[in-house]
């Protein structure tokens, strides 16, 4: 009886593996097709300047809409991508959507916004990162200090020298470049030093309780006195509340995105906002 109790949960963990499998197969089969198919698209969230409460900017985010699973959150099918190795052309793909949301502003008289584009780790780790970057700014005649590139501390962290040095190359062209996430990746603060960086944005974790509990209260202004110190700007991320905003403001924190400003939306409806059409 315990020898067919025994097949038969072998049985049992068995097919529910071989369910996960396929279906991250089936997922990883519709994401090499959702590029040709053109289901992505770039939503932009407002970045806003703490002190005017104007929009400077946007994060682009990455939407996959599948015709029949509907809305995909990155947080999904990123993973996927990433370990697929996918994440190559949709990384170029937002790029080069990106550099045309620029070419675009300009042409519109927005050319002050800035974009901030996320990199994943298998991009900063790739060769064709900067031949790319190089030739989309040169053939749309785009300032580099226009363009934002975002990496997670965990990402830049899987291998800290040669992320050194391509934070290095981004910034003698004049890109800028946030840590985005800081504070999640467990990693000791010394890549600080190691790293040429613009921007640190404070990960949403330490943000949502800042009212309520002191030690993430203690954490955001000691992070923002630690970046100002190091000569870097502060982007609080998924600010949701007035006094969130109060107290960010408060400690010196530059710019802000979250839902108490503006959700992350579809492009026509961000340049409504900046334009100040009422939507
Ligand atoms: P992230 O770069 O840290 O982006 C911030 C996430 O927080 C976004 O989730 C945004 O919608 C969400 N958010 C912003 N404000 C608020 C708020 O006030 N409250 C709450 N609850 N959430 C807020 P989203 O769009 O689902 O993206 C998740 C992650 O997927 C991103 O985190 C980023 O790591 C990754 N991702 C998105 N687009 C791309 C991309 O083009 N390339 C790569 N490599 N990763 C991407
Ligand atoms: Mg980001
Ligand atoms: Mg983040
Ligand atoms: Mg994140």
């Amino acid at each position: 009886a315990a020898k067919s109790q025994g097949r038969g949960n072998f049985q049992f963990f068995s097919s529910t593996m071989n369910r996960a499998t396929h279906e991250r197969l089936l997922m990883e089969s519709r994401l090499s097709q959702a590029l040709e198919k053109q289901e992505f698209e770039l939503y932009l969230q407002p970045q806003v300047a703490m002190s005017t409460g104007r929009i400077i900017g946007a994060e682009a985010l990455l939407r996959w809409h599948h015709p029949e699973l509907g809305m995909i959150s990155p947080d999904r099918f990123i993973p996927i991508a990433e370990e697929s190795g996918l994440i190559l052309p949709l990384g170029d793909w937002v790029l080069r959507r990106g550099a045309q949301l620029l070419v675009r502003w300009r042409e519109q008289g927005l050319g002050h916004l800035r974009l901030a584009i996320n990199l994943s780790a298998r991009q900063c780790r790739g060769t064709s990162l900067l031949p790319l970057l190089d030739k989309l700014l040169a053939d749309n005649g785009i300032a580099p200090s226009q363009l934002e590139l975002e990496i997670t501390e965990s990402a830049a962290m899987q291998d800290p020298e040669s992320s050194s040095i391509l934070l290095h190359e981004l910034r003698v062209r004049g890109i800028k470049v946030a840590i985005d996430d800081f504070g999640t990746g467990y990693s000791s603060l010394s890549y600080l030093k190691l790293f040429k960086l613009d921007r640190l944005k404070i990960d949403r974790s330490f943000v949502k309780d800042i009212e309520t509990d002191p030690n993430d209260a203690v954490i955001v202004s000691a992070t923002i006195a630690l970046a100002h110190s190091l000569g870097l700007e502060v982007t609080a991320e998924g600010v949701e509340t007035e006094a969130q905003r109060a107290f960010l403001c408060g400690k010196g924190c530059e710019t802000a995105q979250g839902y108490l400003f503006a959700k992350p939306v579809p492009l026509a409806q961000f340049e409504d906002m900046v334009t100040g059409v009422t939507v």
